[in-house]
C-alpha cells in the first residue's frame, strides 16, 4: 500500500469545483497581486482574523517573512537577542538573523517537545528582546509560564503558529496569546495555499500598521507615499482565493487529524513507544503525528521501502546544524532536543487519510520496531 506523508491531491479532488471557481474569479478580475485594494486578499485577511479571533491580519508572502517582518515591526534588530526553541524549522532562527539580531537557543520540554519555560528563563540576558515559542507539530507551547516571564522581563512574545492553525492552549486560540503571531500557508501546512503564502496576526493596531507598511515597500497613505524603506512581501490573489475556500474546511480537517491521531495511539498502545505529550487542556491539531523510537534511521528506511511516507522532522536540533557551527554547541547543551531529534519520526497524517492506511502503517511500524 502506497501511503504518502501528506496527500494534497486528495484534498484538491475533494474541493475541486469550489477551488477551480475561486481561481477563475481571480483570473477574471486580474486581481493577481496582493496590494491593499485586492478584494480577494482583503477578504481572506478578514476571514482569517475572525477565525483566529484577533483584530488584525496582515497577509504576506510566506511564514518566514511573517516572523521577520513582525520582529522588525516590534523594533528588534542589531544588538538584540531573541530566544527560540532548539527544535523547529530553521525559518524560526533564520528570521532572527535576517533582522540583524542573534538567535539564542533554549532546550525543549522533553514531554511536549515545545520550548522549555525553565530553559527560556536561563537563556535571558540583558540583551534579550523577544522570545518565539513554536507550537511544534500542532501542539501549543506552554504559554502561561512563558508569558509570565516575558511580562516580567518586558520581552516581545511572537508565537510561531506555522504548524498550528486552529490549535488551542487552555481554551485560547494560538495566535491570540502572545503580542503577535506568524502563520505559514505553505501548501503542506494545516491551512495551505497553492504556493508560498503567509500571514501575521495581532491585536496591536500600531504593530499591524507597521508590519503592513514594511511588507508593502514602506507605503503610507497612498501610492508613492513611502514613509520608510520596506520590502515586497505580499499574498497573491490566487492564493488568497484558495485560502478562503480551504479556511472553511480547516476546523473539520483538524478534527479529522485528531481522530487519526487517537486511532494511531490506540493501535500503538502498550508498545513502549514514546509519543509527544498532548495535555488534555489543549487542542493539538496534529500537523504531524510523531513517534520516538530507538534505531530510528533503520525503521524509517524499512517503512519507506514499504511505500509508507515516513519522514523525520527534524533530524538535527537547530543549534547543531552546520549553519550554527560557529556557536560551538554540543548535544549535551540541549539534552532534550538532542534526544528527540535522534529518535523522532513522522507518520502519514492528513485529513483524507483512511482507517485502512492508519492500520497498515501502525502494523508495519510495530513489526519494524518488534513490539
Ligand atoms: C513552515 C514553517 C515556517 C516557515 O514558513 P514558510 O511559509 O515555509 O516560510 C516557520 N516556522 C515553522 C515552525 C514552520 O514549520
Amino acid at each position: 500500500m502506497q501511503i504518502p506523508l501528506v496527500d494534497l491531491k486528495a484534498q484538491y479532488q475533494a474541493l475541486r469545483p469550489e477551488i477551480d471557481a475561486a481561481i477563475a474569479a481571480v483570473m477574471a478580475e486580474a486581481a493577481f497581486v496582493g496590494n491593499v485594494s485586492n478584494p480577494f486578499v482583503r477578504k481572506f485577511a478578514e476571514e482569517f482574523a475572525a477565525f483566529v479571533g484577533v483584530k488584525h491580519c496582515v497577509p504576506c508572502a510566506n511564514g518566514t517573512d511573517a516572523i521577520e517582518i513582525l520582529l522588525q515591526a516590534a523594533g528588534v534588530g542589531p544588538g538584540d537577542e531573541v530566544i527560540v526553541p532548539a527544535v523547529s524549522w530553521i525559518a524560526t532562527s533564520e528570521a532572527v538573523t535576517t533582522v540583524g539580531a542573534r538567535p539564542v537557543f533554549a532546550d525543549i520540554d522533553p514531554r511536549t517537545c515545545t520550548l522549555s519555560p525553565e530553559d527560556f528563563v536561563r537563556k535571558i540576558t540583558p540583551r534579550t528582546k523577544a522570545v518565539i515559542p513554536v507550537h511544534l507539530y500542532g501542539q501549543p507551547a506552554d504559554m502561561d509560564p512563558i508569558l509570565a516571564t516575558a511580562k516580567d522581563r518586558g520581552l516581545f512574545v511572537l508565537e510561531d503558529c506555522a504548524q498550528a492553525h486552529g490549535a488551542r492552549y487552555r481554551g485560547r486560540q494560538v495566535g491570540t496569546i502572545g503580542d503577535a503571531a506568524s502563520f505559514s500557508f505553505f501548501p503542506g501546512k494545516n491551512l495551505g495555499a497553492y504556493g508560498d503564502a503567509g500571514g501575521m496576526v495581532t491585536n496591536d493596531e500600531a504593530l499591524a500598521s507597521r508590519a503592513r507598511m514594511i511588507s508593502q515597500h514602506g507605503q503610507g497613505k497612498g501610492k508613492h507615499d513611502h514613509q520608510i524603506e520596506g520590502r515586497n512581501s505580499r499574498l497573491d490573489g490566487i492564493h488568497a482565493a484558495v485560502l478562503s475556500v480551504k479556511l472553511k474546511y480547516l476546523a473539520q480537517g483538524n478534527a479529522r487529524r485528531r481522530e487519526h491521531a487517537a486511532h494511531y495511539l490506540r493501535l500503538l498502545a502498550n508498545t513502549g513507544l514514546t509519543f509527544q505529550h498532548a495535555p488534555a487542556t489543549d487542542y493539538h491539531v496534529y500537523h504531524l503525528f510523531t513517534v520516538q523510537v530507538a534505531r530510528r534511521d533503520e525503521i524509517v528506511a524499512e517503512l519507506q521501502r514499504d511505500g509508507i511516507g515516513v519522514t523525520i522532522q527534524y533530524p538535527r536540533a537547530l543549534p547543531l546544524l552546520a549553519a550554527y557551527a560557529s556557536r560551538g554547541h554540543e548535544p549535551a547543551d540541549f539534552p532534550a532536543a538532542a534526544a528527540l531529534t535522534a529518535r523522532v519520526l513522522s507518520l502519514p497524517m492528513y485529513p483524507e487519510l483512511t482507517v485502512e492506511q492508519i492500520e497498515w502503517t501502525a502494523k508495519r511500524l510495530r513489526e519494524a520496531v518488534g513490539v
